[in-house]
């Protein structure tokens, strides 16, 4: 579990990113972190792994407060995937997945089978991995990245808008792909958007941040939906698209939600017990 209590980012020169923030973020489930461009989503993924330190009030990781923990250490037990892949350009596909475990002491021959496996699980074909990066298309860039950011295992993977830079159609593939992914390892993922109907399809939390890092609201993509806490959040919920008015729908037992043109736009979470992703998942999003 990871708590923020009450944090606060004022960065030098005087910018005040978040002001109060404070959530709990569960074990095994996605929490999505919401909002508009410079609402301090990143300032707050960020102090996760100690890339940003909070100016004030605390960060803990199964109640140990990350500002006591070593920071090279804690980085690299947690995975990182950021929009622009972020991979290093002079290294093969496969070496790139490898470095972190390399580094952390596992044996080179070990750290590159192992990378191998990784590309399978994300979707990529093995003889991709002696590329270099710059060979790659941007989805499959990305892919690269999520299995970098798994190759140390990682109990909490954090997500910054992986999926920004990529077109529509294969942004729907990787979503699709982290849904499976996530059904079958289980991580406790924080990812952070500016694109509500991601975060809807995404997040078993989703948390809404205003300016500052204030939370609209936090629930379930149907708690909100359900009840926008107030104008802002109703706004955020239908903006964008004018034509798009999220509501619920039942379709064949499934809960779905669906825009103003009675599209699929992503499947609510299954109840308790159930398989966390829905057979043929109905999201249709082209
Ligand atoms: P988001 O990820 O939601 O776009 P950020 O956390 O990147 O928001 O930024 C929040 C605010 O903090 C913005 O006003 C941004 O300009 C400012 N900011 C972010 N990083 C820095 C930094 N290193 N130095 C100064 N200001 C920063
Ligand atoms: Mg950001």
């Amino acid at each position: 579990m990871i708590r923020f209590e009450s944090v606060q980012k004022r960065y030098p020169g005087g910018t005040v990113a978040v002001e109060d923030f404070s959530c709990t973020i569960p074990s095994h489930t996605a929490t999505v972190l919401v909002g508009s461009s410079g609402s301090g989503k990143t300032t707050l993924l960020r102090m996760i792994n100690r890339m940003v330190d909070p100016s004030a009030g605390r960060v803990l990781i199964d109640d140990q407060d990350v500002a006591t923990t070593d920071k090279v250490a804690l980085r690299r037990s947690i995975g990182y995937v950021m929009q622009a892949s972020g991979l290093l350009p002079h290294r093969t596909v496969q070496d790139n997945v490898a470095t972190v475990p390399m580094l952390t002491g596992t044996p080179k021959r070990e750290a590159r089978a192992a990378a191998l496996d990784l590309l399978e699980t994300v979707g990529l074909d093995r003889g991709l991995a002696t590329r270099y990066p710059s060979q790659l298309s941007g989805g499959q860039q990305q892919r690269v990245g999520v299995a970098r950011a798994l190759a140390s295992d990682p109990n909490i993977l954090l997500m910054d808008e992986p999926f920004g830079a990529v077109d529509p159609i294969v942004r729907g593939e990787l979503q699709t792909e982290l849904l499976r992914l996530q059904s079958e390892l289980g991580k406790t993922i924080v990812f952070v958007t500016h694109d509500i109907d991601e975060a809807f399809l995404i997040g078993d939390q989703v948390v809404i941040l205003r300016p500052g890092g204030e939370v609209a609201q936090a629930g379930t993509a149907e708690e909100i939906l359900a009840a926008p806490a107030d104008d802002f959040v109703e706004r955020f919920i239908g903006a964008d698209r004018g034509r798009r008015a999220l509501r619920l729908e039942e379709r064949d037992g499934t809960r779905i939600v669906v825009d103003g043109t009675g599209r699929a736009a992503g499947v609510l979470q299954a109840a308790e017990g159930d398989p966390a992703v829905p057979d043929g998942p109905a999201k249709d999003r082209a």
